[in-house]
């Protein structure tokens, strides 16, 4: 993430309603196509979420802060994945070494 992504960021951030797009590229001061470019990488990356809205007459769109966490993230515990997304082993969870170690990746004690 560049400098002037963590500034748009940090602006959506601190609206709790968000922050319409054409305020925040003049907020920014760049042009609304970079402001698109950003926002569009900000979309892809779940941390932002945008609906179309009309204020005064002028179409345009409402961007607010998600938090920023991909659903995935929460299947990762140090730097292991979740052992039980596509296992096809027998499962007696209480027994299975992968979902040990894994849990013990959360920082819980078994
Ligand atoms: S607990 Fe172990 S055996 Fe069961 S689904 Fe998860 S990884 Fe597979």
């Amino acid at each position: 993430m560049d400098e002037i992504e963590e500034r748009a960021l940090k602006l959506i951030r601190r609206s709790s309603d968000g922050i319409l797009q054409n305020q925040l590229w003049k907020e920014l001061e760049i042009d609304s196509r970079r402001c698109t470019r950003i926002i569009r990488r900000l979309l892809d990356a779940a941390m932002v979420e945008r609906e179309s809205v009309v204020v005064d007459g002028i179409r345009t769109y409402r961007i607010r802060f998600t938090g920023g966490t991909r659903k995935f993230e929460l299947l990762i515990a140090g730097n292991l994945f979740d052992p039980c997304v596509g296992c096809i082993d027998e499962c007696k969870p209480h027994r299975c070494a992968q979902l040990n170690k894994w849990i013990r990746g959360l920082g819980a004690e078994l």
